[in-house]
């Protein structure tokens, strides 16, 4: 079955070298998107990538890089509210087929029931103010 997942990939000195992308994409037949990057040859860092490919070859390919030395994190994504920044103008709601975001019908303010989230991100690209953003933990 064919997924998609977002990683976090942190090199150190030596792995740092390796083509690691490369060859997730041609020994894992994994697709990749890189959602952020900062290596730098010889010193290490970070990238994290979006993978699309069959479960078992995603599951193979990230074995392959943590037997390279680079560590692996799986990230989750999350709606987050900041309730500071909002003006409450009900946009979103508009856009939130699962009650998640909902106004107040007496206060007029905006409440999140997280419980409700299916993380669509409709919300995030209709929000004036970007007051609710995608986060990874
Ligand atoms: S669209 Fe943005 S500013 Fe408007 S109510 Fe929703 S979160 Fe608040
Ligand atoms: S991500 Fe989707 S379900 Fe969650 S609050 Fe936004 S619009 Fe509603």
């Amino acid at each position: 079955m064919k997924r998609s997942v977002k990683v976090l990939l942190r090199f150190d000195q030596s792995s740092a070298s390796e083509p690691m992308i490369y060859y997730l994409a041609k020994d894992y037949d994994i697709v990749f998107s890189i959602l952020q990057a900062d290596i730098r040859p010889g010193e290490g860092g970070r990238t994290i990538l979006e993978l699309t490919g069959e479960e078992e070859d995603i599951r193979k390919g990230l074995e392959y890089a943590s037997s390279k030395g680079v560590s692996v994190k799986t990230l989750t994504k999350a709606i987050v509210w900041d309730e500071l920044s909002c003006v409450h103008c009900g946009t979103c709601t508009a856009v939130c087929t699962h009650q998640a975001l909902s106004l107040d019908p007496v206060t007029a303010t905006l409440s999140f029931n997280n419980e409700n989230c299916v993380v669509c991100e409709m919300c995030v690209s209709a929000c004036p103010t970007n007051s609710v953003r995608t986060d990874f933990a």
